[in-house]
């Protein structure tokens, strides 16, 4: 038997985000089922449990499978994905269940997602170096980063209740924001409307409150990675985060993908943690340890791209707008969970960390619109001649990301899409 190969032909096609190698869990609508991405199909778990196909697995994983969302699951630990991925591609591999499963499949286009997780918490760090300087860059000249920036991973706690699933339309927020030149602020509609590109990451099981995570052991607590577009009014936020960092002009949406890539399916495509230019501080020995400098990386490309009213109307394809890649970030995902616990909060399973807007150190690899327009100093023109400093009423953002390397297939993460909406009359 061929052990990459599916008897789901959509699996094997090269080009899909979702070979067997993945299998990324979602949970889909309306019912709220457990299930797994394979090819154009998903696996519904909670019926493979129902036909006995999982009876071999222990009963707490069983009994996760039942949930409506993927927190059970993630409390048991890592080795429990493990397990139920791992007799999943069993399943979906062995000619011999193609007839019972075949009928346990679901097709992704007639399927919608929920928010795979009950969200209890959300942090957004700041871990692109690359970011954080283009933005000091347009704030500060002089000095765009900050001394901290080498040493912190720097983050602020977001908003869990307005997250949402990709395909949810986002309303344009109103907000407080002044002109430079303006005598007092005004109340209205943003004019300075984002889109952040990131990574987001959950947390499978937690720690009790009082106690921290060893950087040796932040790998064990990640379930898995999904996209995540941290949408943003630019001038509320400028008007506003001083002196306690972003507030309403992040809070009204963070938009996510459906799917959740485990870490056991990244783990073809792990690279060295980001190489610190001679003369930068060395990690604090909390942040630092040997396994995590040699693979706490990741090779994972990311990109954004954008359409517009009138490119849906003129059936144009979208544009892609940036593209970029995890490797390049300051920080490792295990550095910051490590340092998330370091003082003794207790993450919980579901908690959602990101990474802040990935961009490179190329123009193309800018991740939010604020660093590619120079705050709307210099607008970028479409494939269609339309302009734009920030995002109009009916634009749609729509993220992607997969990892590529040779003798290994090709995985992804689907979508993370919004369409932007008018602000409320
Ligand atoms: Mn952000």
């Amino acid at each position: 038997m061929d052990l990459t190969q599916s008897w789901l032909d959509a699996a094997n096609d090269p080009a899909t985000d979702f070979p067997l190698a993945n299998l990324p869990f979602g949970v889909v609508a309306p019912e709220a089922r457990i299930g797994l991405a394979i090819g154009d199909q998903i696996l519904d778990l909670r019926a493979c449990a129902g036909a006995r196909l999982l009876d071999n697995l222990p009963a707490p994983i069983l009994r996760a499978c039942h949930s409506t969302q993927l927190n059970e699951l993630a409390a048991l630990g890592r080795n429990a994905a493990t397990l139920l991925r791992r007799r999943a591609a069993e399943l979906l591999m062995n000619p011999l269940h193609r007839s019972q499963v075949q009928p346990l499949l679901i097709p992704q286009s007639s399927a919608c997602m929920l928010p795979p997780f009950h969200i209890g918490d959300y942090t957004d760090f700041y871990a692109s170096i690359h970011h954080a300087t283009n933005i000091g860059s347009l704030f500060r000249p002089d000095h765009p980063l900050l001394s901290n920036y080498k040493y912190v991973p720097i983050g602020y706690h977001g908003r869990a209740s307005s997250i949402v699933v990709s395909g949810t339309a986002v309303r344009r927020p109103c907000g407080q924001t002044k002109a430079p030149d303006a005598p007092a602020p005004s109340f209205g509609p943003t004019r300075a409307l984002d889109y952040e590109l990131e990574m987001g990451f959950y947390i499978g099981t937690g720690n009790e409150l009082g106690d921290s995570i060893p950087i040796d052991r932040a790998q064990d607590h990640i379930f898995g990675l999904c996209l995540l577009n941290d949408w943003s009014a630019r001038d509320i936020q400028s008007w506003e985060y001083q002196p306690l960092g972003p507030f309403l002009a992040k809070s009204f949406a963070t938009t996510i993908s459906p799917w959740v890539v485990t870490l056991d399916a990244l783990a073809p495509y792990r690279v060295p943690a980001f190489s610190r230019p001679a003369g930068d501080p060395a990690p604090l020995p909390y942040l630092h340890s040997a396994e995590d400098q040699a693979r706490g990386g990741i090779g994972l490309q990311v990109e954004v791209s954008l359409t517009t009213a009138r490119m849906r109307e003129d059936r144009q394809s979208p544009a892609r707008l940036s593209r970029g890649d995890l490797r390049d970030l300051y920080w490792t995902l295990a550095q910051m969970l490590t340092h998330h616990a370091s003082n003794g909060c207790n993450l919980r399973p579901g908690d959602l960390l990101a990474t802040g807007t990935i961009s490179g150190p190329t123009p193309d690899s800018l991740g939010s619109l604020l660093e590619k327009t120079r705050r709307g100093a210099q607008p970028l023109t479409l494939p269609n001649g339309e302009e734009r400093k920030f995002l109009e009423d009916g634009d749609e953002v729509i993220l992607r990301a997969w990892c590529e390397r040779e003798g290994h297939p090709r995985i992804g993460f689907g979508e993370c899409r919004g369409i932007i909406l008018s602000a409320q009359p």
